[in-house]
């Protein structure tokens, strides 16, 4: 085997084991949050797969919850695409993200074109 592909390889994991860091850190600060506010909505969430707490209802009653909500999907969404083995590309035209970028955010959906794109979409502007 080359250094090369060697190099790849230790990368990919170093990205995975990176990614499971930053889902259990979320989940434990989320987890935190909703025993703050109601314990027996933390009890919910525990018997639950960590993989749908960010479905479960009755925390979208909670505006304070909102943001690590959307957290928590964003470490799904990147979760999900690593077991479909789609990890690492570009969820709008497929390309492969940098390492470097997913170091940096790894949850990261987009590459740098598309997410552009994907911000002016998202505050309603369009280019011409
Ligand atoms: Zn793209």
């Amino acid at each position: 085997m080359s250094d090369v592909k060697m190099d790849k390889i230790m990368t990919n994991k170093q990205l995975a084991a990176r990614l499971r860091a930053q889902a259990r850190q979320r989940r434990r600060a989320f987890l935190d949050a909703v025993r703050a506010l109601d314990t027996s909505l933390a009890d919910d969430l525990l018997a639950l797969p960590a993989d749908e707490w960010a479905d479960l209802p009755a925390l979208h009653a909670s505006p304070q919850l909102q943001a690590q909500i959307k957290l928590l999907k964003r470490v799904d969404a990147a979760l999900c695409q690593w077991r479909l083995g789609l990890y690492g590309l570009c969820s709008d035209c497929e390309a492969p993200l940098p390492p470097e970028l997913l170091w940096q955010d790894p949850c990261r959906q987009r590459c740098a074109p598309c997410e552009e794109k994907y911000n002016k979409a998202q505050h309603g502007v369009w280019e011409l």
